[in-house]
């Protein structure tokens, strides 16, 4: 019997192949999930184009900002599902400008914008989720993290918005943890996927981070989904509230030239 036989999963934040989220479930589903998908509409195509490989999936629109849309979507997941065991938060964005210019000069339209669809987005779905994962005893909820807790040059208020993001996870752990809901987070390395180039220097970070590193590489998008695998399934039933790296090491270092 493979880990999540019989487990429903449902996913925020695949953009195309190479999206993090579509690596976290291709080792869901390998693990025998049956996953929901949501997707901004302009990258629609490229979600259910990627869904349909896999069987039994289901796509829905979702812009992360509305709460509606989410209650929405969690209304289809519990009529094609019958409740929710598996809950991942893999979005993000911030405005070019803020990614651009220093971080002085984010601007409080940006600011507002960054920590709504990337951190609050994540209580949102937590708290809308939670009749569907209570009718299945409890459930897993993951989220992406990178540089909430230092600085990266460039990734300004999507820092921030990741030490938000970090904050909750710990507050929302605390708030289910009573209807076994486990909410952790995994901080990964640099993947090169469509948000990731929208980093200015992101390619340099990306080739500087494998010789830092100590394993001396980058990670890989299937490593990501491991973790992912591990922290959704019974294997991690007692881990809530963390941040958990994979990242060849990154963190660890002291010295990073
Ligand atoms: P990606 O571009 O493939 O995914 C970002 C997703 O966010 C897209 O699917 C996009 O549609 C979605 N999104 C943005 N605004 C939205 C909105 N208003 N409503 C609904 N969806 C919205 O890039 P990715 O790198 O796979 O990013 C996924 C997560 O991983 C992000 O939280 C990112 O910060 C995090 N992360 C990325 C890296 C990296 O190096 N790529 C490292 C660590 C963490």
């Amino acid at each position: 019997m493979a880990l999540l036989d019989g487990k429903t999963g449902l996913i925020f934040g695949v953009a195309n192949k190479r999206s993090i989220a579509w690596g976290i479930s291709q080792a869901l589903a390998g693990a025998g999930a049956r996953l929901a998908f949501t997707y901004q509409e302009r990258v629609g195509d490229n979600v259910k184009e990627l869904a349909s490989i896999l069987s039994g999936s289901i796509t829905m629109p979702c812009d992360v900002q509305k709460d509606d849309e989410i209650q929405s979507v969690m209304d289809q997941v519990d009529r094609e599902f019958g409740g929710l065991d598996i809950l991942v938060h893999s979005v993000a964005f911030a405005p070019k400008e803020a990614l651009d210019n220093p971080y002085l000069y984010t601007s409080r339209e940006a600011f507002h914008l960054a920590l709504d669809i990337s951190a609050y987005s994540l209580t949102a779905m937590t708290r809308l989720a939670l009749p569907l994962m209570q009718k299945r005893g409890g459930g897993s909820v993951i989220t992406m993290t990178f540089g909430g807790d230092r600085v990266f040059p460039n990734y300004n208020v999507m820092g921030v918005a990741k030490a938000a993001l970090e904050s909750s996870v710990r507050y929302l752990a605390h708030s289910v943890g009573e209807y076994n809901i486990r909410v952790n987070a995994i901080s990964a390395g640099p993947v090169k996927t469509l948000a990731a180039r929208g980093i200015q220097g992101f390619m340099d970070m990306y080739e500087k981070s494998r010789e830092i590193t100590p394993l001396k590489r980058n990670i890989e998008v299937s490593e990501i989904g491991n973790l992912a695998l591990f922290l959704c399934s019974d294997m991690s039933s007692g881990i809530t509230g963390e941040v958990i790296f994979c990242d060849a090491g990154f963190n660890i270092m002291g010295l990073k030239q």
